[in-house]
C-alpha cells in the first residue's frame, strides 16, 4: 500500500522474490473503494496471464479487464441480476452496494453482455456526465473500503495487541509517526470482522474497514 503518488498509474503487479514467484500487486491511496476494487481483480489478471509480459498494450489491458469485470460480475449472475428490471442510474448505484462494482463499470459490463443496446448505453454514459459522476460517485452508493491485511498481522504476532509502535519503530529505525502511518493502511484484527455480504460479493482482501 502506498501513498498517492500523484501519478496516472495508480497500480503495478510484479511477480516479486529471487524466483519470482511471489505475487505483488501495489495500491496507492485515494481511489475510491469501488475503483481499488476493480484495480486489484484487473492486476490479478496481469498477474494469471501476463507473467513475461514486459510491455503493456492494448490487448493485454482488454484481457486483465475482461478477468476483473468476469470476477467481480461473472456473466451468468450479473445478467440474472440485470435483466430483471430497467436499466437506469439509480438501479445500477443500488446494484453498486451489492457487487461492489462502480456504477459506471457495471454500465460498461451490462453493454458488454449485451443487457443494454449501444443507444442505451449512450445515454446513461451521458447521464453519468450530466450528474458530474465520472469523477465522483453519488455517496449514497458507497462501498466499503476494503485494506490488506497482511503487514499488519505480521507485525500484530511479532508485537503482539494493541501494537508498540515504538518498539517497531526502534527496531525499524523509523519513526513512530512514519510506523503508524504505513500500518494504519492495513487492517487489525478488529477490523478483518467483515459485515454480513450477499453470497456473490467476494470480499478480498481479508479486511474491510471505512
Ligand atoms: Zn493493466
Amino acid at each position: 500500500m502506498l501513498p498517492s503518488l500523484n501519478l496516472k498509474i495508480d497500480m503495478r503487479s510484479p511477480w516479486s522474490g529471487d524466483d519470482g514467484r511471489i505475487p505483488l500487486i501495489a495500491i496507492t491511496e485515494g481511489s475510491s473503494a469501488d475503483r481499488r476494487r476493480f484495480s486489484v481483480a484487473h492486476e490479478l489478471g496481469h498477474l494469471v496471464f501476463h507473467k513475461n509480459a514486459y510491455v503493456t498494450s492494448k490487448v493485454i489491458e482488454n484481457e486483465a479487464h475482461a478477468f476483473a469485470a468476469e470476477l467481480l460480475a461473472p456473466e451468468k449472475g450479473t445478467k440474472r441480476e440485470l435483466l430483471t428490471e430497467k436499466i437506469t442510474l439509480d438501479r445500477l448505484g443500488e446494484v453498486k452496494l451489492r457487487w461492489g462494482m462502480s456504477i459506471q463499470a457495471l454500465l460498461r459490463r451490462a453493454f458488454e453482455l449485451s443487457v443494454i443496446n449501444e443507444r442505451q448505453h449512450r445515454y446513461l454514459v451521458q447521464q453519468i456526465g450530466m450528474r458530474g459522476w465520472r469523477t465522483q460517485e453519488p455517496t449514497e452508493s458507497d462501498i466499503l473500503l476494503e485494506k490488506p491485511r497482511l503487514l499488519r498481522q505480521m507485525a500484530e504476532r511479532s508485537y503482539g495487541e494493541p501494537l508498540d509502535y515504538a518498539s517497531i519503530a526502534s527496531d525499524a529505525r523509523l519513526s513512530n509517526e512514519r510506523v503508524q502511518s504505513i500500518l494504519n493502511r492495513y487492517a487489525s484484527s478488529s477490523e478483518t470482522q467483515a459485515p454480513e455480504l450477499p453470497a456473490n460479493v467476494m470480499c478480498f482482501p481479508h479486511a474491510v474497514a471505512r
